[in-house]
């Protein structure tokens, strides 16, 4: 990922962030939005947000299954610096879906633009998929970090 590339990601997310923090969804750090197939939903990322995303978080066992997150332990995500919009943005309480959505389409359009301009492909997938495709640099398990899930809303 080239400087400018990581700048614009970066920029991208402080600005979703802002968003949702002014949309002031609730959340009830139940956990249940990163077990997927408990929660009934698939986190779809994409290969820029995979990239960056691999680059920082903590090691994680092969084969990845769909069914959720191996970055959740505990109910609390270890990898919430580096967390791809899906987290930022996805939030269970219903008042908000709305919103959401909304502010979703936006950020993926303007991820679009991002690889149109860098003359790359679109490639947006689950996550499992980047998961069990990237080979992890060795990392060690006990550097693992405990931070809280996306909340905005105490
Ligand atoms: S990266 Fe963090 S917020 Fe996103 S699904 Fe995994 S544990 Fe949940």
């Amino acid at each position: 990922m080239t400087p400018r590339i990581r700048e614009e990601l970066l920029q991208l997310y402080a600005e979703v962030d802002a968003e949702v923090q002014a949309a002031g969804p609730r959340c009830d750090q139940s956990g249940r939005c990163c077990r997927f197939t408990e929660w009934g939903h698939v986190l779809f990322l994409s290969s820029l947000e995979a990239e960056h995303l691999l680059a920082s978080a903590p090691a994680f066992s092969r084969p990845v299954s769909p069914d959720g997150c191996p970055f959740q332990v505990d109910r609390l995500c270890t990898a919430r610096e580096v967390r791809p919009l899906g987290c930022r943005i996805y939030f269970c309480d219903p008042t908000y879906q709305e919103t959401g959505q909304r502010i979703m389409e936006r950020a993926i359009q303007r991820l679009k633009r991002l690889y149109e301009e860098e003359g790359l492909p679109w490639h947006y997938a689950p996550l499992h998929s980047f998961l069990n495709a990237h080979v992890p640099e060795s990392k060690p398990t006990d550097s693992m970090s405990r931070l809280p899930l996306p909340q905005v809303n105490d």
